[in-house]
Parts: C-alpha cells; structure tokens; sequence
C-alpha cells in the first residue's frame, strides 16, 4: 500500500514547526521517526494533507542528566536510549526497556517524543515514563505547559496533547535502586502481550519507596497505585509481593484481541509483574 498524497514540510525550528501546524489545523500532522505514523497512512487510516517532518530540528534531540535530573529531548531516538553512557548510569531500566522495542532498524528511526505521543496502548514507554513518574514538555501557540505522564494518557490513541502542541521535551529524576521492565510478546520485534516496569528502592530490609506500571494491559498505560502500597513499608516478603502482584493484576483491564483472551492476558500480566518485581528486589 502507498500512502495519500501529502505536502511535507521540514522546519529547522519548533517555532516554524508551530507556524505550519497553526496554518494548516487539523489537516497537518508532525512526523518524527515515522515507524508509527507511516504504516497509518499506508493502510489509510489516516489521511494528512501537510505532514511536518522534526528530523531537521536539533533542540529536540539529545539527553542530558545534571545530578538527579535527566532530560530526554523528544527526537531522541530508541537506539539512542540504549547506547548513552549517563542515561544507562541513571536510568538503566531504559535500556533494557527500549531493547526489548521491535528490532534494530525501527529503534534507529523511532523517537522516545513519537513513542509516548502516539497514544498506543501497545508502545512501551508511555508505562515506562508513568514508572519514572516522568514530565512531558509540550509547546503550542501559547507558550509552554508540563503534563505528568500519569495524567496524559485519557483513552486510545488520546491524550492530554492539544492538536496544535509539538511534544519538546521528557523529564524525570534519576530512580536509583533496583528495576525491571518484563515483557511477554508472541515473537522478536512484536508489541507486549503484556509488560510491567517495576522500581524498588530499599532501606536496610525495607521497601521505601516503588513504581509499578504495565503496558497493553488496558487502553492506556497502568499505575498500580494499591500495588506500590503493598510493597512500600513491607520487607519484599512473599507476601508482600503476592499481593502487589494480584493488586497489579486486578488494576490491569485487558481487551480480547488477536494477542489472546482476557483470562490469558490477566495470566501473561501475573507473570510478567511478579517477575520484574523480583528482578528488581534483587538489583535493588
Ligand atoms: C515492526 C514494528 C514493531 C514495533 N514494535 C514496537 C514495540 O514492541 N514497542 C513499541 O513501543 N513500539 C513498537 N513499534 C513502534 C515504534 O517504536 C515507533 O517508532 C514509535 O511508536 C513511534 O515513534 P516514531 O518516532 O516512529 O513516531 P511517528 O510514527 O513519527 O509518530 C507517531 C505519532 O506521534 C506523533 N508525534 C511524533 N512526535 C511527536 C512530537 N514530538 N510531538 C507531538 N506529536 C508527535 C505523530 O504525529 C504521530 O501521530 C514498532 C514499530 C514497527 C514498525
């Protein structure tokens, strides 16, 4: 299948990004690495008249960590992700995610910015950024606003981004402790079945602090809120996480599809969660 016709558009700028976007409204659409927007057009499910390329703008790419705070510029892509040094020191949970995305010619092309922008329940950073408790920096006509991960995503394919704002920026404190991001998928290079990141920190035989969230388990990413509090205060017995797992597990609302049925998801889910939680009880 080719795509409809469409006019393309590469500003050096956000500003003229912005500009394009306020001339053409609903009709333009901004495309990043294209490895989720292109193959929508292909199948004409969606038609765009003005298609806006970021690859030319640089102040949306690169990663910086000063102290605790990292910041990932939206045109990062997910090879980048797994090969920078300071982002594997403080934030390693990423790497392991990002590698665990499709294959090595998407993750050259696709961007952290088009990965939590799209919507999809089946991408993986939209649970992994709601587990760093992450911020999203968006730009529009009016200036700029930042939206928790936990709060931008209200729906498939629908989020708290306004048509007329370019997603900039992601930012969020270096973690610490120990982390896991399991995922179940049916072979190489698919969307999870079902995935959870998980981030535990400890003090001395305590829990003092965790994040719990899944991917493609509902129609947008989980935060396991009544989990993370059978864990924290708890000293990461079996017990405790049996109960982070159910609690996982029945926050978790899973749609039948070709991935399986609803009881084999909640399954997948049970096991992908109780795994990275002990993975990063280990590593923590
Ligand atoms: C074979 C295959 C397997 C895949 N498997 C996985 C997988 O297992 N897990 C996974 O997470 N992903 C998977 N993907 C998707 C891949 O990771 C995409 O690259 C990613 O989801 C989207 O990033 P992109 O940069 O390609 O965005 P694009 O496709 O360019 O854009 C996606 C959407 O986001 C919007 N957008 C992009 N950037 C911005 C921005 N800065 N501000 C506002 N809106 C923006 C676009 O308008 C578009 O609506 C797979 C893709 C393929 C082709």
């Amino acid at each position: 299948m080719i795509p409809a016709a469409f006019d393309y558009h590469r500003p050096a700028s956000v500003e003229d990004a912005l500009k394009i976007i306020s001339e053409h409204g609903d009709d333009a659409r901004v495309i990043a690495g294209g490895h989720s927007l292109i193959p929508m057009m292909k199948l004409r499910m969606t038609d765009i008249g003005h298609l806006i390329d970021l690859q030319s703008i640089d102040s949306l790419k690169g990663i910086t960590v000063d102290g605790a705070t990292v910041k990932i510029g939206a045109m990062t892509t997910q090879h980048e992700l797994i090969e920078n040094a300071a982002l594997q020191t403080a934030a390693p949970i990423i790497s392991e995610a990002a590698l665990q995305i499709a294959d090595p010619q998407v993750r050259y092309m696709g961007t952290i910015g088009g990965n939590v922008a799209n919507g999809d329940p089946g991408n993986d950073m939209p649970g992994l950024m709601q587990c760093l408790d992450a911020t999203y920096t968006l730009k529009g006509p009016n200036g700029l606003r930042d939206v928790p991960a936990r709060e931008f995503y209200e729906a498939a394919y629908f989020t708290g981004r306004e048509d007329d704002e370019i997603l900039t920026e992601i930012q969020f404190s270096a973690p610490g402790g120990g982390y896991a991001y399991e995922k179940q998928k049916r072979k190489i290079g698919d969307y999870a079945t079902a995935a959870a990141g998980v981030l535990i920190t400890k003090d001395g035989d305590t829990c003092a602090s965790a994040s719990i969230a899944l991917t493609n388990l509902a129609d947008t990413p989980v935060y396991c809120e009544e989990a993370v509090d059978a864990l924290v205060g708890s000293s990461l017995d079996a017990a405790a996480v049996s109960a982070a797992v159910s609690a996982a597990v029945d926050a978790s609302d899973p749609g039948e599809d070709n991935r399986g049925p609803v009881a084999f998801k909640k399954h997948a889910a049970g096991i992908v969660i109780r795994r990275a939680i002990e993975r990063a009880i280990e590593r923590a």
